[in-house]
């Protein structure tokens, strides 16, 4: 599944029918009809982010966008990366639903939450197979489209990507643009890369940039709390993390901090909950977990129905890895063996021994990444709209930004 730079196959091209039915499912997942209550509720909160307070359904938004193709792209959009409270991905509803499925077609619908989402310049085109170029990460996709292209294809195409074997997918509308599009490209892909910083990690360099930057990041949360885990009470969370917020802009830290997103608990639980714990890891940042003081007191002898009753909760959230259990089994790994023993009725349970099979049955995560990222000196260059035409080029070529990616 990695992007390739050379458009001889590796392996055999799709047939027009494997293309055709990637389409036929994507139909079949906008039609919606597998949506659960809990799914609704998900894209009914995208459209109202997208279309303004109170609109929630398909036509309420079709009618404040003037166009229901372009809300179909919004929920689109939502259904490939959105997931319910639990974290899980709504893709994966619908792949378990009733929908006709294969099993590898199920599987490579829940490969599609890889989905890439850029700007692109388009490169060679040779029958169906499309070099494009990623103005957001750099790299070069081979990317399969349903049709021969009859005409000149255009410069530039704003598309979403999903896996389709080694190679490649067009999914939803590809919307064309002009050469002359290139710098205003840049701003979407800029402001795209803040948004969902993920997708900027797919390229081996700024993933080891945002490594490099990771452990700054760790080493002053360990300077500044005083070790790589505590535990704030109520009403003193907001202040401290608005303390160490301030020391990271005081040091210069480069890399922005993406940790609140990447969990995806919102600010407002967390300064609402009893206590937050703060846990820091050189590979992935800070994982903030709300009520942590009584999700510990849960391997306690004296623990509570409440607080036991957390405990399965933070087991059962699918987003949420293995992390605090390791913690709590550092301090004591006993306790913990014993309390999910007794908590999922498994006697013979070892947390040592069964660790994996249990990530494996509960958790939905996938490698562990950091939650820092910089954003390439292009795209910065472009966060507030198109930098002067006689600047010399952000990218650093020596020209001017109107003779370079200007153009
Ligand atoms: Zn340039």
């Amino acid at each position: 599944m990695s992007p390739t730079t050379a458009l001889a196959p590796a392996v055999p091209e799709p047939s027009p029918a494997d293309l055709a039915r990637v389409g036929e499912i994507q139909r079949a997942l906008l039609r919606l009809d597998w949506a659960t209550d809990a799914v609704r509720a998900v894209l009914e909160q995208a459209l109202e982010r997208s279309y303004g307070l109170g609109v929630h359904t398909l036509e309420d938004a079709a009618r404040r966008a003037g166009s229901r193709a372009e809300v179909l792209q919004t929920v689109l959009g939502a259904l490939l990366v959105a997931r319910l409270e639990d974290g899980r991905p709504l893709l994966d509803v619908f792949a378990a639903a009733d929908a006709g499925l294969s099993p590898d077609e199920a599987a490579m619908v829940r490969g599609w939450s890889e989905v890439v989402e850029a700007p692109f310049r388009v490169g060679r085109v040779e029958g169906r197979a499309w070099e494009l170029e990623n103005l957001l990460d750099g790299l070069t996709y081979r990317v399969w489209m349903g049709v021969a292209q009859d005409e000149a294809p255009p410069a530039h195409l704003m598309a979403r990507l999903v896996p389709l074997g080694p190679d490649w997918v067009c999914i939803g509308h590809a919307v064309p643009h002009p050469a002359g599009a290139r710098a205003r490209l840049l701003v979407v892909a800029a402001r795209l890369a803040i948004l969902r910083p993920a997708l900027l990690l797919r390229n081996p360099a700024y993933l080891d940039q945002a490594r490099r930057c990771q452990r700054v990041h760790h080493e002053l949360f360990v300077e500044f709390f005083g070790g790589d885990e505590v535990v704030l009470a109520h009403g003193e969370f907001t202040r401290r993390l608005q303390e160490f917020i301030a020391l990271q802009a005081s040091r210069a830290v480069e890399g922005r901090a993406a940790a609140q997103h990447a969990l995806g608990v919102p600010l407002r639980v967390l300064a609402r909950a009893r206590s937050v714990g703060l846990v820091s890891t050189a590979e992935a940042g800070v994982t903030f977990l709300p009520n942590y003081a009584a999700f510990l007191a849960g391997f306690g002898a004296e623990a509570s129905a409440a607080e036991q009753a957390l405990v399965l909760q933070y087991l059962r959230t699918p987003a949420l890895d293995l992390l605090p259990f390791d913690r709590a089994a550092g301090r004591d790994a006993a306790a913990v063996s014993r309390t999910l023993a007794r908590l999922l009725e498994r006697p013979d349970l070892d947390w040592a021994r069964d660790r994996d099979a249990l990530r494996r049955e509960f958790k939905r995560v996938g490698a562990v990444r950091p939650s820092v990222y910089v954003l390439p000196p292009l795209l910065q260059a472009h966060v507030d709209g198109i930098p002067e035409r006689n600047a010399p080029c952000p990218c650093g070529s020596g020209r001017k930004y109107k003779a370079c990616c200007g153009r």
